[in-house]
């Protein structure tokens, strides 16, 4: 390469998923160009100083939903967008519960168009389906979609639950190429304890018709259904200890899974979210000490691929309702780095900061990259990669205030609360997003994925468990 590079970043401290290296970052086209060392320094028409700061990957949330279209006095992708790359975040994975239901490659297509223009992050779409209505996965290609997402219980801002056997085995037997997520609830036993206890008036009653058992129960039958038919899975949300210990043991003997938890679930439990009410009311349910005290297990042995910020914004309106009638969700994605740089410092002081950012990156970067077909393009700090970089203060204590929110939902539940480490610029394919509170182009696109790396069917037949 000769002349100048679009732009340089220099005196950065490079994360990556197993080690910090000193250096910079040169950028090319909106790739990154080149990794150099501290003692290098290639010249750039822009260029920026880290100041010695921390330089990550820009992250990816592989859990939101950004509302749009049809919910859009919830949130809206402009809005949601900016809360993102404030949060350092440059991709996003969009779940299908809007209206209309993304259940077809054609609802995928008229989203697009509806965001083109108006994101400052990139995205791509996790496809729905509705019960008996199968056909519109027979077309469906690995291009299409990031997952099949299947709701096996669901709620208000999630009406359609694949809960028939036939439906589901269906489902896992023609899926191939294409990993599913799953909410991993189970619909009947969720309905059973409805009927035996009264409806719930704080976060201890409703965790009783939403309890840990109606999780197990799922994440057993879709086990099952891996086991017969070698189906690749990310089960989402994990809230509790068993939930854990099964989908790790399953992935200790082969099984394609892999597992996600939430920042909230890593932040609080039931007994700190209590005086948040409603705000915390979420499907599935905060849970104890000892379920969130695993979830950090999780993430120090490694066995947690992704953590999601599952972004589902309520307006304040709708959560002043009663608890039996408030929406589950809250909203997340401007505070997931955050709240999850501050927890690995709260739950994982043994850890080096050096270490905890690494667990940043592989959580929020290379996991969800690798699971969702996107390390052609995200993920790392490596040349031939999209120029998608967050600089990020790890020091500097943010004291939540709705004032800083860019969700239109304008609350967080980590309001009033201090968390450590913000970050301050936000570069996405090249181009600075977000720099201090300036924003730049709406001008996000949809992503393509890779052909799956996970086992098929084929290899999974041929291993011993089976
Ligand atoms: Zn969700």
């Amino acid at each position: 390469m000769s002349g100048l590079y679009d732009l340089v970043i220099y005196n950065g401290r490079l994360v990556y998923k197993d080690a910090v290296r000193d250096g910079g970052i040169a950028v090319q086209d909106g790739k990154i160009a080149l990794v150099f060392e501290a003692s290098q320094r290639p010249q750039g028409k822009q260029e920026l100083d880290a100041g010695g700061k921390y330089v990550l990957p820009g992250l990816i949330d592989s859990h939101v939903h950004f509302r749009t279209p049809g919910y859009e006095h919830k949130e809206n992708w402009e809005s949601a967008s900016k809360a993102a790359v404030a949060g350092g975040i440059t991709t996003v994975l969009d779940m299908p519960n809007t209206d209309p239901y993304t259940d077809t490659i054609e609802r995928i297509r008229q989203k697009d168009k509806l965001i083109q223009g108006h994101s400052l992050v990139d995205y791509g779409f996790h496809i729905g389906v509705v019960p008996g209505k199968l056909h519109p996965l027979d077309g469906l290609q690995q291009e299409h979609a990031a997952s099949i997402k299947l709701f096996l219980t669901g709620h208000r801002t999630a009406r359609n639950v694949i809960d028939l056997d036939a439906d589901l085995e269906t489902i896992f037997r023609m899926q191939r190429q294409i990993p599913l997520t799953l909410h991993a609830e189970d619909d009947a036993v969720l309905h059973l304890y409805r009927r035996v206890h009264r409806t719930p008036n704080d976060l201890a009653s409703y965790e009783l018709i939403a309890p840990r058992s109606g999780a197990i129960a799922a994440v057993s039958r879709v086990l099952r259904l891996v086991r017969k038919y070698g189906t690749s899975i990310h089960v989402l949300h994990v809230s509790s200890e068993e939930e854990v210990d099964l989908l790790e043991t399953a992935a200790r003997a082969g099984y394609p899974v892999t597992f996600e938890t939430t920042a909230h679930q890593l932040w609080f439990d039931l007994e700190s979210a209590a005086a948040l009410g409603t705000k915390t009311k979420l499907s599935p349910a905060i849970r104890g000490k000892r379920d969130r005290a695993r979830l950090w297990d999780a993430v120090r042995s490694g066995a947690l691929t992704s953590v999601g910020s599952d972004h589902a914004p309520h307006s304040l309106k709708e959560k002043a309702a009663d608890f039996g009638e408030a929406p589950p969700g809250l909203p997340g994605v401007q505070e997931l780095l955050p709240v999850l740089l501050t927890g690995l410092g709260r739950h994982l002081p043994e850890l080096s900061r050096d270490e905890q950012l690494s667990k940043v990156v592989s959580l929020l970067a290379d996991g969800p990259a690798n699971r969702f077909r996107l390390n052609h393009l995200k993920g790392s700090l490596r040349p031939g990669l999209d120029a998608d970089i967050v600089i990020v203060d790890d020091e500097q204590v943010w004291e939540v205030g709705a004032k800083d929110l860019y969700s239109f939902c304008g609350w967080s539940p980590y309001e009033g609360l201090p968390l450590t480490g913000v970050p301050l610029v936000t570069i996405r394919r090249g181009q600075i997003v977000f720099d201090r509170g300036q924003f730049g182009k709406f001008d996000g696109r949809s992503l393509s994925y890779a052909p799956a790396p996970f086992a098929t069917f084929e290899q999974v037949s041929g291993s011993p468990f089976h």
